[in-house]
This record gives structure tokens, C-alpha cells and sequence, in this order.
């Protein structure tokens, strides 16, 4: 479950460093052009040599190069301009590849190991070493996993230089490895060991241990050091604390067999081009390459050798591939250099894509997936519904009422209604604006509306509505008004009533007559409005049920209930009940 996050497309970067020359030899012919964009390295062949190739007319070739390093060039330099670039990107989570080719005696192994002698001496895998393990810990954002591992190809065999017995005494006793190949064409190491290092010392005693064993492995019979490929590699797995993705990178760090060919001996003047090699896998690591550079190759070779299959990531795949042309260039290997330089310019010709290698922990997953299903079964079920049956509160229809009206009033054509995944709510607003788009209501109007003509019309209309609401105010002022006087005339016959009751001296039929009659007065409403406003009202105010005609002979709530606050304040009504318990029992 490898996801391609990042993806960087890049041709093979191609170095040359040239070796010093030794104290005996003599320097053959060749400039080095700082040209923009790449520098150029020119080969001149020398007459004496040139003479004998009597078809070839060429004297001097060119080759380009990404830089080009002297012999002056120290091992410091050559780490942080090629290597150091690789390794970074090894950090970040891709692939990378750096492999050494040249001639036997070039200075492949002093590049990529280094030299025993000085300190200052040691190659690009101490150094890649030193470097990482200073970065990943100066890196507290992630936990890293480092392993390392390193393998010989000899004669098409792998032999595992880390197995830590310390008993091989030739290449033969140690682990053999070989290669599996899985159902997604992925290549795997059978017996390879992949050691832990946690730091640059553990790191590097397994590199001594691996040279150490390179070397036993070493006879004069299989002169293991000029015909063998070793490959250091060096794994680092990434995680972010929390995190289930887990990023794996490889750098492979690649010493190959010498590059030296032989002639075909009896044809003249091809020399140069069609010399053979020696190791038969560099012969099919060359057929890799010019099927890679080749447009629209369907087929590559890889499968043919040991190396290649290998290298497969390396070479127009999953890779930052960077290679190192070493050449000798004394006036007797001018030949071979020439042959190394036509190989660098094949490989720039190569394109890679390297991904960022992403994988993800399942146990974490797991965890991370529980609380998904978690999420969406509580999605779901606010989606069907099941779990929420009871009604919306008034508060939330309020609340989306409120909604509803600012989305509708809002002029900006992205603006959305979000109620949540509540299909209640969903229904109530979908049920709320259809009554708004049916409502014949002047604000409904006035939101819908576009045409200002249509504007102007709703104006009018609600300009007619304030004119109404206004005459009923008035009306019900006029109304209060009568009532109060209404009242007011009541309590006045009351008063005229009583005094008369007094002056008569309590008769009991005049009283009951009295009152009867002012009860009668003041259930007649022809006789209390006689004004004609009142009548108008009346008739134009049906909501007003004591004002009303259909009333008929009863007294209205509120005549009798100004009658009995009359009764009850009147100074009087302590002696009146008096007098009617009197004349009661009479
Ligand atoms: P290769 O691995 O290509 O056969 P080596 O790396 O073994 O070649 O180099 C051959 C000899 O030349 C070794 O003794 C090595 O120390 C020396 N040598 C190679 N390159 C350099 C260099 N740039 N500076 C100093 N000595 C070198
Ligand atoms: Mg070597």
C-alpha cells in the first residue's frame, strides 16, 4: 500500500573525477572547459596511439559532464557536492543510488569507501554515515529506524559481507544471497542481513566488518576486487509520533567491477568503439542502459545479471541516481577513459522517478479506522434518522428560522445554508422556504423581488397598510374614550339613584325600579352611543364585542363590572345591604 506522494522526475546526474596520476606514469592529453551550462571534459589522443588506428580520423572527443573533478579534488569536496545532495533526499523519504564506474585502478573503491592512510582519506559511505546520523538526530519530529546492509556480486553469485561469524576465509564460505522476485515484479534479497546501526558507530563497525570480509574473500584466483560489484546500502524508516504512515528509504552506495574491455585483436580502426568487457554483467548493465535511453522500449533488460536486477530502482525507476566516472587518465589508459566517458553520457540520458516511499502501519490504522467507522455510523445514523425522533424545539426552529432568513437576504451567490446532518432540520427548512415562495406577504415580496419596478408596487402596498393601521388606532382611541365616559356617566346615575333613594326615604319599589333601570340604560348601546362616531365604530370594529349590536339584552363584562366596583366603593352599601336584609325579612 505504497502511496506516491511526491513525485520527482530527474535524468541520472553524471560526475567525473579524475585520479592523480602516479609517480611513473605519464599524463595523457585532456582539458576540462568550465562551459555553462555543463563543463566539458575534451580527450585528446595522442599521435602515436591515434596512428594506429588507421579508419578513426577523430583526434580529440568531448564529453559533458555535471562536474568535473581534478585530480586536486579531496574527498571532503566530492561528499558534499555529489553525495551530500543524495542523502538528503534519502532523509526526506526517496530512494537514491551513487555507483562508482571506471576502470580497475581508477579510484572507484577510494571514492566510495576511501583510503586507509589518513583519516581525511575516508569516502562518501563513512561520510553518508556521518552525515545522516547527525540529521536524523537533530530531528526530534520523527522516529527513525536505521539498518544497513552490504552485499558482494561475484561471478553472478551474492555473498552477505555483514554475516557476523567472522569465519569465511574465502568468498565461498560466506551467506549466499539471492534473489527472489515477487508476484509484483519486486525484487527480494533472500539471506541478505539488514543490521540495526542507532548510531554512526554501530554503523561503521559494520562496514569494517563488511570490508574485513571483503577482503579475506579477496584471492589472487577470483581477483574479487576488480571483478566483484559491492553494494552498501543504507535503510532508513521514518514515522511521525501519532501518525500510521511510515516513510522507507534506501541509499544504495555501489562499488562496481572494473570497466576495462578487451580489444578485438586482428580488426583495425574499432578499436575505440567496440572493445568488449571483461565482467560480463557490466555488458548487461550497458544493455540496460541503452534500452532505457532508447524512446518507446517497452522491454528492459534487468533480468540478465544479478547486478542489474539489483540496481533495477536504480536504473529508470523509483531512484535519485547520481554516478561517478572515474578515470585514470595517464597516456597508457586513454582508451578505457574515452570508453568510461562514452558510458557517462549514455546514463545523463536516463530519466528516473523517484517517489516518496509511503507505507501505512496497520495497527495504527486500525485504531485510526475504529474511530472512522465510529464517525460515519454516527453519520449515518443522523442521515436515516433512526436515533432522532423527537420534534425540534422552539428554540432550534427559532434558531433556523433565523438561518434561513439571513441565507435568503444574503446577496453573495456562494453563500450556503448549513443546518448539519439533521435531516429533521434539513425538512424544516426546505418546509419553511416553500411557505415563504407561496406567501403573498409583502416581505416575502420584497426578498424575492429583483425588478425595483416590482419594488415600487410593494411600497405602495405596504405605504396603504400603515394608512389602515393608523385609522385603527385612532378608532380604538375614540373607543377608550367612550368607555371612560361611559363610566363615568354610570357612576353619575348611580350617585343620582342613591341620593334619590335616600330623599324618598327607602322605598323598596322605588329602588328596585331605580336600578333595574339604570341596569337597562346601560345594556342598551343605541342609548350609550348615541355620538355618531361611536356608531361608525361600532359597525366598522366587529372585534370589539360590547360595542356590538348582537350583544342583545345582556349587560356587557364590562357595564357589570363597573357596576359592582360602584356597589362596592359607593359610601353607602354597608347600610343599603342593611336596609335590603330589613325590608327582606318584613
Ligand atoms: P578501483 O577501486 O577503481 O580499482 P582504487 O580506488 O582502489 O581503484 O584506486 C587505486 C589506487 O589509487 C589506490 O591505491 C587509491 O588509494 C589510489 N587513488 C585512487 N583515487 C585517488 C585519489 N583521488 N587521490 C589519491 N589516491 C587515489
Ligand atoms: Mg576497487
Amino acid at each position: 500500500a505504497a502511496a506516491a506522494a511526491a513525485m520527482v522526475k530527474e535524468t541520472i546526474r553524471v560526475y567525473a573525477r579524475v585520479k592523480p596520476l602516479g609517480r611513473r606514469q605519464q599524463a595523457g592529453s585532456y582539458s576540462v572547459d568550465d562551459e555553462e551550462p555543463l563543463p566539458s571534459l575534451e580527450i585528446t589522443v595522442p599521435r602515436d596511439l591515434a596512428d594506429g588506428f588507421i579508419n578513426n580520423k577523430r583526434e580529440s572527443y568531448k564529453f559533458k559532464f555535471q562536474k568535473i573533478f581534478g585530480q586536486e579534488a579531496k574527498q571532503d569536496v566530492i561528499f558534499d557536492s555529489i553525495a551530500k545532495p543524495v542523502a538528503e533526499c534519502v532523509l526526506a523519504g526517496y530512494n537514491g543510488t551513487i555507483f562508482a564506474y571506471g576502470q580497475t585502478g581508477s579510484g572507484k573503491t577510494f571514492t566510495i569507501t576511501g583510503g586507509a592512510e589518513r583519516y581525511s582519506d575516508r569516502g562518501i559511505i563513512p561520510r553518508t554515515l556521518s552525515y545522516i546520523f547527525d540529521q536524523l538526530q537533530k530531528d526530534s519530529s520523527k522516529v527513525y529506524t536505521t539498518h544497513v546492509s552490504y552485499l558482494e556480486i561475484y561471478n553472478e553469485c551474492g555473498y552477505d559481507l555483514l554475516d557476523p561469524r567472522h569465519e569465511a576465509s574465502k568468498m565461498e564460505d560466506l551467506p549466499k544471497v539471492t534473489i527472489m522476485e515477487d508476484s509484483d515484479q519486486n525484487i527480494h534479497l533472500k539471506n541478505l542481513s539488514l543490521q540495526q546501526a542507532t548510531n554512526e558507530e554501530e554503523a561503521l563497525n559494520l562496514l569494517f566488518l563488511g570490508d574485513t570480509n571483503r577482503m579475506i574473500a579477496e584471492t589472487p584466483m577470483n581477483q574479487a576486487s576488480s571483478r566483484s560489484h559491492c553494494i552498501f546500502t543504507i535503510h532508513i524508516s521514518s514515522k511521525e509520533p501519532g501518525s500510521a504512515t511510515i516513510r522507507h528509504s534506501k541509499l544504495h552506495l555501489v562499488d562496481l567491477a572494473g570497466s576495462e574491455r578487451v580489444a578485438k585483436t586482428g580488426i583495425g580502426g574499432h578499436l575505440l568503439t567496440e572493445a568488449r568487457y571483461i565482467n560480463l554483467s557490466l555488458h548487461y548493465l550497458e544493455q540496460v542502459i541503452i534500452a532505457l535511453a532508447e524512446k518507446n522500449r517497452s522491454h528492459i533488460p534487468y533480468r540478465n545479471s544479478m547486478m542489474t536486477s539489483v540496481l533495477r530502482d536504480s536504473l529508470g525507476g523509483n531512484c535519485m541516481t547520481t554516478m561517478i566516472a572515474t578515470l585514470a587518465m595517464d597516456k597508457r589508459n586513454i582508451d578505457e577513459s574515452i570508453s568510461t566517458c562514452r558510458f557517462a553520457q549514455r546514463v545523463a540520458l536516463i530519466k528516473n522517478e523517484a517517489v516518496l516511499n509511503e507505507e501505512i502501519d496497520p495497527t495504527l490504522m486500525i485504531v485510526q479506522l475504529k474511530k472512522e467507522i465510529q464517525d460515519l455510523k454516527y453519520e449515518l445514523a443522523l442521515v436515516t434518522g433512526k436515533p432522532r425522533t423527537s420534534e425540534l424545539s422552539q428554540e432550534e426552529l427559532l434558531q433556523l428560522d433565523e438561518l434561513i432568513e439571513t441565507f435568503l437576504k444574503d446577496d453573495d451567490p456562494d453563500s450556503s445554508l448549513d443546518v448539519g446532518a439533521d435531516m429533521r432540520k434539513i425538512k424544516y427548512c426546505f418546509a419553511h422556504m416553500k411557505q415563504i415562495m407561496n406567501r403573498p406577504m409583502t416581505s416575502g415580496k420584497k426578498l424575492l423581488s429583483q425588478d425595483p419596478s416590482e419594488e415600487k408596487s410593494s411600497n405602495k402596498e405596504a405605504g396603504e397598510e400603515l394608512e389602515k393601521l393608523k385609522g385603527l388606532l385612532q378608532q380604538r382611541d375614540n373607543e377608550i374614550n367612550i368607555l371612560v365616559t361611559m363610566l363615568k356617566k354610570e357612576k353619575k346615575k348611580a350617585r343620582d339613584a342613591l341620593s334619590q333613594l335616600n330623599a324618598t326615604s327607602a322605598g323598596s319599589t322605588v329602588l328596585e325600579q331605580s336600578l333595574s333601570m339604570s341596569l337597562e340604560e346601560s345594556q342598551s348601546p343605541s342609548r350609550c352611543f348615541s355620538l355618531k362616531e361611536a356608531k361608525d365604530f361600532s359597525s366598522s370594529v366587529p372585534r370589539l364585542p360590547f360595542l356590538s349590536r348582537e350583544t342583545g339584552g345582556k349587560m356587557s363584562l364590562g357595564c357589570q363590572e363597573a357596576f359592582e366596583v360602584f356597589k362596592r366603593d359607593h359610601a353607602d352599601s354597608i347600610t343599603i345591604e342593611d336596609n335590603k336584609q330589613l325590608l327582606k325579612q318584613r
